[in-house]
Order: C-alpha cells, then structure tokens, then sequence
C-alpha cells in the first residue's frame, strides 16, 4: 500500500494511492455529497452532486482516484452553486411532493436540498407524469422520484444471481423497470434493504411506509437559532418610527401557511404591538386602503382571480414574501399539473367517488373564476422578494423573517426550519 499526499481546498491531506475521492476525502473529515455513490459499488458518476474540480478540471468527485499532488476542489462558492443547480434539476424533473411523500425525512435527496439550502428552484417544473409501478410482490416504484442514480441495478440482485432492477428506454424516456420473476425471489429484508438504498422515494416497500414517527427518521434533528427579542425590535421601532404594515391573502392553498401564522400564539400580542395587519384574511379588511411595507402571499395562482389578487398585492406593498411551498413552485395543488386539465375536472366532478351517478356538469359560470391551464409559482406571475419556504413554515420562522426584514436586522435561518411534512 502506498500513501500518497494531496491537497482539498487547500488542505493537506493523505490517503492510499488510487483510492476513491469521496472516501478519501471522507477519512480525512471532508464530506462530498454524492446520491449515486454507495460504499463497495464501482463509481457510477450518474448524480454529478459529487462534480468538484480536479487540477482545475469540472469532473464527478465519485470517479477521480487519488494521486500524489493532486488539487481538489470541493466547496469553492462555484462547485457549490453547481451542485445546487444539479439538484435543482433533480428537483424539477421529477414530481417531488415532499409533504405526500412516504419517504419524507428518510430520503438522501431532501436532506441534501437542506443541507445546500435549497428554497426555491431556477428552472421550472416539468410535471412529468410517470408509472408508480405496485405490481411487483413485495415492492412499489414510482417513476416520478426516480433520479437515476443505478444504485438499485448496482446492489439489488437475487441469491442465484440475478438482476431486479434495469434501465429501459432511452435519453430522457429512460426509466428504472423491475424484473417482477426475480422481484418476487426477494426476502422481505432484501427488499427493505432495496428501499433503504434508493436515496429518494422512488422505491418503496408494501406495508412499511410510514413506519417512524417524526423525530425518529434518518434526518430529524435540531438546531439551536439566535432570535432577536421583543427589547431589540421595540428599541428600533421607536428610533425608526411608526407601525408597519402588513397584508396576506391565500391563493391556491389550504390555509395551512395561516394557521402557521396563527400557531405564532403569545407572539401574536407582539406583532399586533409591532405592526398593523390591514387587508387580510386574519382581519377580514377586503380593499387595500392603505400601502403596505409587507404583503405574505400563501398558495400559488391556479384561477385568474388569483391572478388578479397577486397583482393587487404586487401593486400595493413595498416587499412580497411568497409564503411555502404551494406559492414558491405551486405545491400540493401543482399535482394537477401532470394530467391534462379536461381529465382533471372530470375526474373531480363527473367520476370522483363523491360525484352523483350519472353527473354531466363540470361547474362554469361566468361568476366563477377561470381555472388556469396549470398552478404557477407565484414568481411566474409578478416580481416576489423573498421566499420562505415550508409546508407549512412554522410559525416563528415567518414571523422572524418578516420581522428581521421590518427592522432590517440580519437573520440566519436555521437548518431545522427547513421542513416540507
Ligand atoms: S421526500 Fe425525497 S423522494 Fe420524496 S418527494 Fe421529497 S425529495 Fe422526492
Ligand atoms: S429507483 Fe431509486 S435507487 Fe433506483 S435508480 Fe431510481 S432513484 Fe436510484
């Protein structure tokens, strides 16, 4: 064995000649992220989350072995920016509805997106729709989460030898299918354990969803935060003058966002002594009458009255927040996004399990609003300043920003208030 000397980010480090990036950089205390990479398997190099630069070349951290001499890059505010797009991209391509996923708070990719501090992406949803496959024995696979890392083609394979999984199609159509002969040789630990090393939701074990409760999963801990006091804010208020003002409204979402804003509870005798809340659905005011410093804007626009309320907003407050997941990218309601909207609206109002037997009308007046082709991110629509994402946000977390932003003192957000479930 020979041991060999090398440089990340400008720190010396050792490790065995010809051994694997990731791992060697892992022994001497740097983390790569990776979603493709997994212990004893060959390098695949099929995420890019690992992309760093080797002697100033842009390559796949998973595929490098190390050399003596060699100039890794890792956390350079470049790679870093990178591989956030990539798993922005990851993010857009697939249907990724967090709050209904069963592999929330176990899933490597949301954990990434919070650890890169993902908010919002800048590319827009495709809203693919793809098969979720629960024909196999023991196993569910839905297409819409799949990244196609490999690691399931990799690792899964029977005790005679045989593959479970495959890549079939091509280019964008590829897909990961399932060997449903050799699917149903699986014990029900290997499944599990097929489960286990999908680092998304992509695939799932019959019956063993769900199975911890919060505060158990891979991913659930906390973190400490600096708040800043009533004292601070109040010391402001009075060198800086009057009450500010708020406004909110609810576009297409269920309200959550404004229970969360509600749940902020004692602290709502602060914020009435802080600020005004004008039009909103809290104080029941319909018209702006006033201009407002802040509007918080929950739901994304689905229907052109939502359309014209965001635009009222835009027109009369200084800074508009969109307020969790449905506003920032069109959330729960944004599902609708993946069938055509005719099949939608028949499938809510002529063959639901609710609908009358034999029900012909879908709803069309001209005093309802029009529904939109699709939901739009609230960002499509008018100019957002800021994004607190969520779903909901909890309480103290939208009430700290928006009060550091009223009294315009710096705030960190915590990496435990980054929650979609
Ligand atoms: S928990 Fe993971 S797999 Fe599930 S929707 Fe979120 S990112 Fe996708
Ligand atoms: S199903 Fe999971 S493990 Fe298999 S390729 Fe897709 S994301 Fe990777």
């Amino acid at each position: 064995m020979e041991t060999i000397t090398f440089k990340i980010d400008g720190r010396n480090c050792t490790a065995e000649k010809g051994q694997n990036l990731i791992e060697a950089a892992k022994q001497n205390g740097i983390f790569i992220p990776t979603l493709c990479h997994f212990k004893h398997l060959n390098p695949l190099g099929s995420c890019r989350v690992c992309t760093v630069k080797n002697n100033g070349h842009t390559i796949a951290g998973c595929i490098v072995k190390v050399a003596e001499g060699m100039n890794i890059e890792v956390n350079t505010p470049e790679l870093l920016d990178a591989r956030k797009a990539i798993l922005e991209m990851m993010f857009v391509e697939g249907n990724h509805f967090c709050p209904s996923c069963e592999k929330s708070g176990d899933c490597d990719m949301q954990n990434l997106a919070y650890e890169t501090g993902i908010r919002y992406t800048r590319f827009p949803h495709l809203f693919v729709d793809r098969i979720v496959d629960a024909h196999p024995k023991r196993i569910a696979v839905n297409q819409n989460r799949c990244i196609k890392c490999q690691r399931c083609i990799e690792e899964v394979n029977t005790n005679d030898g045989y593959k479970v999984f495959q890549l079939t199609e091509k280019g964008n159509k590829t897909q990961v299918s399932i060997d449903y002969e050799q699917e149903a040789k699986l014990s029900a630990a290997e499944a599990e354990h097929a489960m286990h090393i999908c680092p998304t939701g992509s695939i799932l074990v019959k019956g063993k969803t769900f199975s911890k409760p919060f505060g158990d999963r891979a991913f659930d801990y906390k973190l400490g935060r600096k708040d800043i006091s009533l004292n601070d804010i109040k010391k402001h208020t009075t060198t800086k003058g009057s009450k500010k003002r708020i406004a909110t409204t609810s576009l297409a979402g269920c309200f959550g966002c404004h229970m969360s804003l509600l749940d902020i509870d004692l602290g709502l005798l602060d914020v009435i002594e802080l600020v005004d809340i004008h039009k909103s659905p809290l104080t029941d005011i319909k018209k702006f009458t006033e201009r407002c410093d802040i509007g918080l804007i929950e739901g994304g626009c689905c229907n052109t009255d939502n359309v014209e309320v965001l635009r009222e907003f835009r027109k009369n407050c200084d800074i508009l927040i969109s307020v969790g997941e449905c506003a920032i990218w069109g959330g729960l309601p944004a599902m609708r996004n993946t069938v055509p909207l005719e099949a939608c609206l028949s499938e809510a109002y002529l063959n639901s399990m609710t609908s009358e037997e034999g029900e012909t009308i879908i709803p069309n007046h001209e005093d309802i609003p029009k529904i939109l082709n699709n939901v739009y991110a609230n960002h499509d629509v008018v100019k957002i300043d800021y994004h607190i994402p969520g779903c909901p946000p909890n309480a103290n977390h939208i009430w700290n920003v928006v009060k550091h932003i009223l009294f315009e003192e710096e705030y960190t957000i915590a990496y435990s208030e980054f929650k979609y479930d």
